[in-house]
């Protein structure tokens, strides 16, 4: 399976020379089988207008899966020229919780913006997603509830046979108490979606200093994402969703701190423009 970063940034855009390394675009990542165009894109933020490129003229036929509807995860979707186009096949499926067409129009639509979902060119189809174990475009979806803020918010398990990434993009677990190192739970969710993933893509959006004061923001801290990964035995943690506020000399900063301690997996941060292939040599 391949990863393609397309964005990795939380909460809202970053332009700017001080983000320019690790991209200011916010949470996209799209997944393919060996070989093949990616057919599943996990969110779509920003940096969704990069998988026009990642998809190299051609027009995509996939499954775009939502973690949630946060505008920071929806606000590529008008934007997505490779699949704003006639010969264009588009599933979008997002937690369930009501018609996701009519949720998903809430946000966009006049006067909030010029055209609905469904006016989108091409065949989009807009459907809504249960938790447990789904099959989709030949991966093992297993989705799962985890706590954020304002909205079902879902972590995704995807498994091509041969290698298995998590997804929780966007993840409070201090809701569920302090956990073991007082970041926050290593609830059961959690850990089913991240166990012995050989990549977990996880919210870091604070620093572990930061998250005493920031614990009712709906976000994770580093040091949590990394004690995840290593209480379900993942291979590799990748912090995602980094602060819009947060330079690339910070990351660095941040990925240093963790890789100091050191924990019992690989640490790194997502950048735009990264790519993984699992499983790795
Ligand atoms: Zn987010
Ligand atoms: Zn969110």
């Amino acid at each position: 399976m391949r990863i393609e970063m397309c964005g990795v940034r939380g909460s809202t855009p970053a332009p700017g020379p001080e983000f320019a390394r690790y991209g200011g675009n916010t949470s996209c990542v799209a997944l393919a089988h060996d070989g093949a165009p990616s057919t599943v894109v996990l969110d779509a933020g920003t940096g969704l207008r990069r998988m026009t490129q990642v998809l190299q003229g051609e027009a995509f036929s996939g499954t775009i899966l939502l973690g949630h509807l946060h505008w920071d995860h929806t606000h590529g979707l008008p934007f997505f020229p490779a699949g704003d186009r006639a010969d264009a096949h588009v599933r979008v499926l997002a937690p369930a919780q009501g018609d996701t067409l009519v949720v998903l129009r809430r946000a966009m639509s006049p006067p909030h913006f010029p055209i609905g979902p469904d006016e989108l060119n091409g065949h989009w189809r807009f459907d809504s997603i249960e938790s447990g174990t789904h099959r989709i475009e030949g991966f093992t979806v297993f989705a799962a509830d985890v706590p954020h803020k304002g909205g079902r918010t879902f972590g995704y398990r995807v498994s091509d046979g041969h290698a298995t990434i998590a997804y929780i993009s966007d993840h409070c677990p201090t809701v569920l108490g302090p956990g073991p190192g007082g970041l926050g739970e290593y609830h059961d969710a959690a850990l089913a979606l991240a166990r012995d993933a050989d990549v977990l893509i996880h919210d870091a959006q604070y620093t572990d200093e930061e998250i005493a004061n920031k614990a009712n923001f709906g976000h994770a801290a580093c040091g949590y994402a990394v004690g995840l990964a290593v209480a379900a035995g993942a291979r590799r943690v990748v912090l995602f969703h980094h602060d819009p506020s947060r330079t690339d000399d910070q990351v660095d900063a941040i990925v240093a701190g963790c890789r100091e301690a050191g924990p019992a997996v690989v640490v790194d941060a997502a950048a735009e423009g990264m790519v993984i292939d699992l499983p790795e040599s």
